[in-house]
């Protein structure tokens, strides 16, 4: 794996991990699949391995990733779903032929319909982005307080008040962020009106 390729944040939600592989879009935004075979990687890591991908392909699941982040983000807001993000979440949905598979230690497995399907792959995602924007699941779309991230994450923690889409990047440049700005204030009291 070549060294210049940006590594994968990685969290608990298919979805929202997606969604991921395009962080700091209201900064300098970081593409972690710029091209198909990373796309190949990162569904690997995810337990969607496919044996190949096409430009084409990669193309469309970008296009599937910018509409979970529309729909996602209209969720945290309260507002309107895009038509148009609904239109290729369910596409995509539709056009998967992937099954569940139980495993005979409990686990649950991916079988897509061909070794090669990227489609298959996306149908999966696109079908975990349902299931949370749809309130399915036990948790809440919200939105990352960092400025320059502002991505949509779920947060399933026990009083819904999660700040930052991860803590070991966003939440932990917030916080070194406020430290260096109290310590400018040399000693004022700590403002908490960031949040
Ligand atoms: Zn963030």
């Amino acid at each position: 794996m070549p060294a210049e390729f940006p590594d994968f944040r990685l969290g608990s939600v298919l979805a929202t991990s997606f969604t991921a592989t395009l962080t700091e879009r209201r900064g300098k935004a970081v593409e972690r699949i710029p091209t198909p075979q990373r796309l190949v990687d990162w569904l690997a890591v995810n337990g969607l391995a496919v044996e190949s991908c096409t430009t084409a392909q990669l193309e469309l699941a970008r296009e599937l990733r910018e509409s979970i982040h529309a729909a996602a983000t209209a969720t945290a807001t309260r507002d309107a779903l895009p038509a148009s993000a609904v239109r290729i979440i369910n596409e995509c949905s539709i056009q998967g032929r992937a099954a569940a598979i139980l495993t005979p230690e409990g686990d649950r497995r991916w079988r897509l319909g061909s070794a090669s399907r990227v489609e298959d792959a996306l149908g999966v995602i696109a079908a975990d982005a349902i299931s949370i924007i749809a309130g399915e699941r036990d948790g809440k779309m919200a939105l990352c307080a960092s400025p320059t991230c502002r991505a949509a994450f779920f947060d399933t923690s026990q009083s819904r008040t999660r700040k930052w889409c991860d803590m070991n990047t966003c939440g932990n440049r917030q916080k070194k962020a406020r430290f260096n700005a109290n310590q400018r204030k040399n000693g004022t009291a700590e403002r908490t009106g960031v949040t």
